[in-house]
């Protein structure tokens, strides 16, 4: 989906749901990791994760922009527009926004531990884990061979 089509489809959904235009700027920013998207309340602009869509489907990319758009007219009428307030969340409702973003494989991978210990078996099956074990007391889970520590993995996210 192009950053047109995503401008005509919150353009579309702020007619719908909430009978005032969307007179704002609408866009896919791929840096988002952990959010489905964001209302920049300095410019009044909408940023939405393309992997909602991408990993995802319409529905889910749908209910994000209901999200925002509740954020975005509550904020531009001078209305409560944070997460806490009342007003947010019963319009939220009102609309069948998304009140979580569904976990991207980005916000997986950084849940992920940091630095993991590697054991192999002699025919080459790999074992993660992230606290040392002793390798007297285990064997391989796949073949059954003894295994031994033989390295060490990190992660930069
Ligand atoms: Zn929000
Ligand atoms: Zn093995």
């Amino acid at each position: 989906m192009t950053n047109a089509e995503l401008q005509q489809l919150v353009e579309k959904l702020s007619l719908a749901d909430f009978g005032r235009p969307f007179q704002h700027q609408a866009t896919f920013n791929r840096r988002l990791r952990t959010t489905g998207g964001r209302y920049v309340l300095q410019t009044h602009n909408l940023e939405i994760n393309p992997l909602m869509i991408e990993e995802f489907n319409e529905d889910t990319l749908i209910g994000v922009i209901k999200h925002e758009l509740v954020h975005y007219h509550n904020h531009i009428q001078g209305l409560p527009y944070q997460h806490k307030d009342r007003y947010f969340q019963s319009e939220l409702q009102r609309i069948a926004g998304l009140k979580y973003a569904p976990a991207t494989s980005k916000a997986k991978a950084r849940q992920q531990p940091k630095h993991l210990w590697v054991y192999t078996c002699k025919n080459g099956h790999e074992i993660y884990r992230q606290r040392r074990i002793n390798e007297l007391r285990y064997v391989c889970g796949i073949c059954g061979a003894p295994i031994r520590l033989t390295g060490e993995l990190k992660r930069d996210v």
